[in-house]
């Protein structure tokens, strides 16, 4: 239980005098400006099943507690580190109420009691902790000493986080929205993003999470305005509050002054303007001054994406993250489920290429369905994740290709999978494949005839490295530089701490990029490149002159990215690639580079 008074005891978290504006600085990770009243994320909404343990499953239940509370210990002691960063009195505030959460997760009456329900109960750790929390409030409430009553907050707060990390759920409470809110939350998952409505949800802000995690890019793929990694955020915003998001320059301002809301205002008005002229080239082709055509292509989750894939003038879909299907749910998908939602996307992109990703769960992407199947290992991003789960788990595998290939009657489709690193991945994956399309075609289902192409994410160095021999069991190549960055240069593109040191313009992720490139044209393949960096006009140029002629992105970012190439003088990118190629210095590379984006 809370360790006793802290020193001072004086009032915590003591909001800002009310009204009084205050801004925080983060990650601004999806574009736009929301302005709405604050969403505080609170997981108590969380419905929790209760079921019984048999005498032979306790032990693996404890163990499950116990990672929880690791986990949650890792949460606080970074949430401390962070808080230093904060005004002195309130990274003191902040810093006796963590501590006082830590001191909870050790051997207090709320985790023996946990322990004790899972064991003698024989519940499972969700509903034991949820009687336990129920239990400690009631004894506390009862004793009418205000100090306790108070601290019924820190227990509740504490439960929270543990029924958060055992059950990786997502944020139901969302069907629940105002319209037009903006959310507040410690940390927001992909399958979080997932589940936003943008016609409920205005934006969203974090404290944590980096610009080229899965976040982010489902808050691009939605036009959800997005800003994370904002230090404390938690503890100031309260449910209600107005609050604005400036996805643009990674700002969030509380209870903002007429002054400020005027600002944003005219900003949105000026943003709303562009869009409607950007929207003019949904129907002009992507073709540089000197005639070349640069495919543009569009990376979707779901099949509510199609639509805006389709306004935005998509060549096809150049990457399907089905991952996104299997999440916030209690069962894995069906492969008729699948075959549902991947038809409805063939069918929705028309005749146009769509490139189908098998699972790529893993590092930070968690789909709750399937936690049967695989427990992250020590080191979740170099564990069994993507095609290795599905290599390990063929039956996941097999009703996935069934779908896809099911669908693919329906129009042209790819098989591409994620994080290859050896041939033997791609050709005991098309061994399976055949399989099944015999199996579908004993049954007298349509299939495509030949088989869709099967090709790999370029994502790993190691695999970037080995493309040539990659080449000769691949149909095609796209190159993942969001996982290449993070592989080649270890940094982790979800931690915002680690954030400003994601460089892609790094010499080393160009010469991956480039020796890849290369080595698909010397084996005649096809290749495109998927990772953020597609989507951003800044490196247009830079990608067209290195070779590649087919980019996927999230189709916000399209338009912008077809402005450019129509702007572009390929024959000048590829001489400025070819110096930019012979640099050994990142900074050096970024001013030859926007040098050039500033000419042409
Ligand atoms: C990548 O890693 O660049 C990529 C496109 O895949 P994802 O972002 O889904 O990991
Ligand atoms: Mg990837």
């Amino acid at each position: 239980m809370p360790a006793g008074k802290r020193p001072g005891a004086k009032p915590r978290r003591d909001a800002p005098a009310a009204g009084k504006e205050i801004a925080f600085d983060g990650l601004g990770v999806s574009p736009g400006i929301a302005i709405g009243p604050a969403f505080v994320h609170d997981i108590r909404t969380i419905a929790v099943r209760e079921y019984s343990l048999a005498a032979s499953e306790v032990e693996k239940e404890r163990e499950r507690l116990r990672s929880a509370l690791d986990k949650a210990l890792r949460q606080l002691s970074k949430l401390k580190a962070k808080s230093a960063g904060l005004p002195p009195s309130a990274a003191e505030e902040m810093g006796y109420l963590l501590d006082a959460h830590a001191q909870m997760l050790s051997n207090s009456r709320l985790v023996r009691g946990v322990h004790r329900r899972i064991s003698e109960d024989r519940i499972n750790a969700e509903a034991a902790l949820q009687a336990e929390v129920a239990a400690i409030a009631h004894d506390f409430q009862s004793m009418h000493e205000p100090y306790l009553a108070a601290r019924v907050q820190d227990v509740r707060e504490v439960g929270t986080r543990l029924l958060r990390n055992l059950t990786k759920t997502p944020f139901q409470a969302f069907k629940q929205l105002r319209e037009g809110a903006i959310v507040i939350a410690e940390e927001i998952t992909p399958a979080d993003t997932a589940l936003m409505d943008p016609d409920r949800v205005a934006g969203f802000a974090a404290v944590s999470g980096g610009a080229e995690s899965h976040t982010a890019i489902m808050a691009r793929s939605l036009g959800i305005p997005a800003v994370l990694g904002a230090d404390g955020l938690i503890g100031t915003v309260r449910n209600g509050d107005i609050v604005v998001v400036d996805g643009d320059a990674g700002k969030v301002v509380v209870h903002p002054t007429a002054a400020t809301l005027d600002f944003y205002e005219r900003k949105r008005l000026e943003q709303a303007r562009l869009q409607r002229q950007l929207a003019r080239l949904s129907k002009l082709p992507a073709v540089t001054r000197d005639g070349v055509e640069i495919v543009l292509q569009a990376n979707i989750e779901l099949p509510r994406e199609v639509e805006a894939a389709r306004a935005v003038g998509a060549m096809g879909v150049g990457l399907l993250r089905t991952e996104f299907m299997f999440m916030n749910r209690d069962e894995v998908p069906t492969e008729e489920e699948q075959y549902a939602a991947l038809a409805e996307i063939v069918k929705g992109m028309g005749q146009r290429p769509v490139t189908i990703r098998t699972l790529d769960v893993g590092g930070e992407k968690i789909a709750a369905a399937l936690g049967q199947e695989f427990e992250p290992g020590p080191n979740p991003a170099l564990g069994i994740r993507a095609v290795r789960l599905s290599l390990k788990q063929p039956e996941l595998l097999e009703a996935q290709l069934a779908a896809i290939l099911r669908a693919g009657a329906h129009g042209p489709v790819r098989i591409l999978l994620p994080l290859v690193t050896a041939p033997s991945e791609v050709t005991e994956v098309r061994s399976i494949l055949a399989r099944v399309a015999r199996r579908l075609v004993r049954r007298g289902v349509a299939i495509p005839d030949p088989l869709p192409p099967l090709g790999a994410m370029i994502e790993v160095p190691g695999a970037a490295l080995a493309a040539d021999a990659l080449a000769q069991v691949c149909d095609f190549f796209a190159i993942g530089t969001n996982d290449l960055t993070m592989y080649t240069l270890a940094i982790d593109r979800g931690d915002e701490q680690v954030a400003h040191l994601f460089n892609p313009l790094h010499p080393a992720v160009l010469r991956l990029i480039q020796f890849t490139t290369e080595a698909a044209l010397r084996n005649r393949i096809p290749i495109s490149l998927c990772g953020e960096i597609a989507g951003d006009p800044r490196f247009t140029a830079l990608l067209a002159g290195l070779g590649i002629r087919e980019l996927s992105m999230s189709t916000v970012r399209l338009a912008r990215v077809k402005q450019r190439v129509r702007a572009l003088d390929l024959a000048a990118a590829v001489t400025r690639a070819r110096t930019i190629m012979e640099q050994s210095d990142s900074a050096k590379i970024a001013t030859l580079l926007d040098d050039f984006n500033a000419l042409a």
